[in-house]
């Protein structure tokens, strides 16, 4: 397949309008896979936001008195474009993402199911009325949009992630300003696209592409029309947007970097263990933030469960996420790579052993890193307390159940924790004291539109997905009436 031309040589959407940046500058986009030029993409400067949080400020009183119905009606004709277009998003994805073309399917698919989900939503944001206080006090409490949302978004899902908050957004009656991630700038524009297409107002949804976060970002802090920050990247970028936000005092909601601990019990199935932690921790390449990051297993089956999960990861089929039967595709970039090396290397250092993998693969200019499973893993190495985001997988074991939950609540970090057991007492007791936002019981891709995600400690906060989503977009007032 093809893609259109439009999608790989994509203009800024502004104010309904499609254009180049100002100053006319465009920058390359590559596809991981090769390291071969892709496309283009606009490179916004800080003029061209001011002119996009114009447009969505201006779009705002007309967008956010619509009835609810005509804001979920629209949203659902872009739900219906985007499952139209599905496959197209699902080729742009693997090819500025590098994830196989089966994951991107299903990516374009959740996609798209955020914008049914809040099409629904949109007509649900109702109020409470609370008895008053005095005989002739009545009180009515209602949610309204916050406002202009700022929306900043990471590479490694580039659909799903700009969905999950501008349609919430959206079906509230905010409007928005989109930042997607700099190295996947096409994926959103062609969603800029289909929302036009699907008739979105003017204004309501805009989308400014920049090589340099930097500018973009401080003029979305900087601009008081701006009432909101929906952030999901890593944790040294959300805790800057939290310090800066503070000037004045913009609503925000973080979902920033991961560790997910995964707990195999005794009592675990252990083909559905090592097929679980193999969906969890090599999905995107091991580029998600709730992809699995340690394996806990308890000692006397540590042995049957690494060589069994060894002899599967060795067979993983590493490659182009375009050829078919590839489960692994490449790392975003060399610096990822680089990442993921070091930590394999320092884990060697400090008496890990290499199962299989640990090293990157010699493919023609793709960044792509062998599979791995490490053993005989300590809490001191770099991997046990850094986000991996790579294919490696780290075991170390555990006698105890208290052992197990206090080494896997040792983090800093506080997103998703897995848990392979088939003892229900266990599993609601250990669920129970999981410092987690998340916890997969014998389910390694919890993820769906229905549900809460999102993370506590420094994960961030906020959730998005389920009715949950909406209240990140809404302000609680209440109205007191004296009769
Ligand atoms: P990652 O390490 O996954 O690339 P980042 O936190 O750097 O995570 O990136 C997530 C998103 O945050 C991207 O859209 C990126 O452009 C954006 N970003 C990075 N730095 C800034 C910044 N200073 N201001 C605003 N956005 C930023």
């Amino acid at each position: 397949m093809g893609l259109p031309g439009a999608w790989l040589h994509p203009l800024l959407y502004i104010g309904g309008q499609f254009a180049e940046a100002e100053t006319g500058r465009r920058y390359p986009v590559q596809n991981p896979a090769n390291g071969e030029a892709l496309g283009s993409a606009p490179d916004a400067s800080a003029d061209d936001v001011r002119r996009a949080i114009d447009a969505a400020y201006e779009a705002f009183p007309t967008w956010s008195r619509a009835t609810a119905l005509e804001r979920s009606q629209a949203l659902r004709r872009f739900y219906e474009n985007m499952v139209s277009h599905r496959e197209e998003l699902a080729w742009m994805i693997t090819s500025e993402e590098g994830k196989p073309l089966a994951e991107a399917r299903g990516e374009a698919q959740i996609g798209a199911e955020y914008v049914a989900w809040y099409a629904e939503e949109a007509r649900r944001v109702y109020g409470e009325t609370v008895p008053g206080a005095r005989p002739d006090q009545r009180i009515l409490v209602i949610r309204q949009p916050v406002g202009v949302v700022g929306a900043i978004t990471p590479w490694n899902f580039p659909v799903s992630m700009v969905t999950r908050k501008m349609a919430p957004a959206l079906a509230s009656g905010c409007t928005v300003v989109l930042k997607p991630a700099e190295h996947t700038p096409l994926s959103a524009l062609a969603l800029a696209r289909l929302a036009e297409a699907a008739g979105l107002p003017a204004g309501v949804f805009n989308v400014v592409t920049a090589q340099d976060p930097v500018p973009v970002g401080r003029q979305l802090l900087d601009d008081p029309r701006v009432r909101k920050l929906s952030f999901t990247g890593s944790t040294t970028v959300g805790k800057y947007l939290m310090r800066e936000s503070a000037a004045q005092v913009k609503k925000l909601s973080l979902e920033l970097g991961g560790h997910a601990p995964t707990l195999v019990f005794a009592d675990a199935d252990l083909e559905q263990a090592v097929s679980g932690v193999i969906a969890s921790k090599f999905r995107n390449a091991g580029q998600t933030c709730i992809c699995l990051n340690r394996i806990l297993v308890e000692e006397s089956i540590a042995e049957p469960f690494s060589e069994k999960l060894t002899q599967a990861v060795a067979r993983l089929k590493v490659g182009d996420g375009m050829e078919s039967g590839v489960e692994v595709g490449p790392l975003i970039n060399e610096e990822g790579l680089a990442k993921v090396a070091a930590q394999v290397e320092d884990a060697v250092a400090r008496g890990a052993v290499v199962a299989c993998g640990g090293q990157r693969l010699a493919q023609a200019h793709g960044n792509f890193f062998a599979p791995t499973v490490l053993l005989n893993v300590r809490p001191d190495m770099a991997i046990m307390r850094e986000e991996t985001f790579g294919p490696v997988a780290p075991i170390t074991t555990f006698r105890e159940e208290d052992e197990a939950i206090a080494l896997a609540n040792d983090t800093l970090y506080g997103l998703a924790s897995y848990v392979f057991s088939r003892d229900v007492s266990r599993v609601l007791r250990v669920s129970e004291r999981l410092e987690y936002g998340i916890v997969g019981v014998n389910d390694p891709i919890p993820t769906v539109v229905e549900a809460p995600f999102g993370g506590v400690k420094e994960s961030g906060f906020g959730r998005e997905g389920g009715h949950w989503g909406m209240d990140n977009f809404l302000e609680v007032k209440y109205i007191s009436l004296r009769i």
